[in-house]
């Protein structure tokens, strides 16, 4: 009998979110991307991540098809080309997102929480965690007694429940073995948000597996975020991607590059006559 041996092919992903012109940084991240995408043979997506709309604007999704097609970035499917997994635009996407919350609730995952952002400023923060991380406190939590599960998200802060004082381990591909605690490193987070606009960590493990995206190149700023994707993915009984998370990259002074560091956006360097080939050589020297 032969084996039908079945090759998964490689299917990678550019997932910017348009708050504001792409910057060399997300340049290099994406580059990334596309060179892992062609040396595996595979296929690479574009997600537009405009699911928060308020912060997101129309014209830097015109902007950044425009700069990611100038500094040589080419994708097999995404919102100006189509594909199987269309839409590849995220507020486009609203129903499926409401799907997953769905099957979340009903696996027990989630909870309706009270409390904001703001009640969180005193709670304990992450002892290694950047940009000061709050715990969500424990008994913050509700009883399980005082709420029933409603239809619909709407309204309600919604909340996944980490297991407390479990090491949730994976590899990636560039830092190696990496470990985060629930409860120590990130506490319960959030899903869906009172005023209708479901989480980046939700939206983005259920866009992944959809796309069948089998490995996640992205900033290493991300990593504790991909222990949360990986409890969401546990919980759905879905198989998670590999993980690859590249160096963030900094400004003369050491700080991150952010997209209000207007210099270094691939439009102002376009415009200052530098070549995306001379980029890309001046960040391999
Ligand atoms: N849209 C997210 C960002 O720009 C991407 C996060 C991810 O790659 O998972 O930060």
């Amino acid at each position: 009998m032969t084996a039908n041996i079945q090759r998964k092919i490689y299917r990678g992903r550019l997932a910017p979110t348009p708050t504001g012109y792409l910057h060399l940084g997300h340049a290099r991240t994406f580059w990334t991307a596309q060179e892992r995408t062609r040396a595996a043979g595979g296929k690479l997506i574009l997600r537009v991540e405009d699911i928060d709309r308020a912060r997101c604007k129309p014209e830097f999704v015109t902007a950044l098809l425009e700069d990611l097609r100038w500094f040589g970035c080419r994708w097999d499917e995404g919102p100006d080309v189509g594909g199987s997994c269309a839409p590849y635009t995220q507020s486009e996407r609203g129903k499926f997102y409401r799907e997953v919350w769905r099957q979340l609730l009903a696996g027990g995952w989630l909870y309706p929480s009270a409390h904001s952002r703001k009640d969180l400023e005193h709670a304990p923060r992450a002892p290694h965690a950047g940009e000061g991380e709050a715990i969500f406190p424990a008994h913050w939590r509700p009883a399980p007694e005082s709420w029933t599960p409603p239809a619909t998200p709407d309204g309600l802060n919604w909340r996944f429940r980490v297991p407390d004082g479990e090491r949730i381990e994976f590899v990636d591909e560039r830092c190696g073995s990496q470990a985060f605690e629930a409860g120590r490193d990130f506490g319960d987070f959030v899903v869906w948000r009172r005023d209708g606009v479901p989480a980046y960590e939700l939206v983005v493990a259920a866009d992944d597996h959809a796309m069948q995206i089998t490995e996640v190149v992205r900033g290493e700023d991300l990593l504790v975020s991909t222990a949360r994707q990986l409890l969401i993915y546990r919980a759905l009984g879905w198989t998670a991607p590999a993980w690859f998370h590249c160096p963030l990259m900094r400004d003369a002074t050491g700080r991150r590059l952010a997209k209000r560091t207007a210099g270094l956006a691939l439009r102002a360097l376009r415009a200052a006559r530098h070549t995306p080939d001379q980029l890309r050589a001046e960040w391999s020297a």
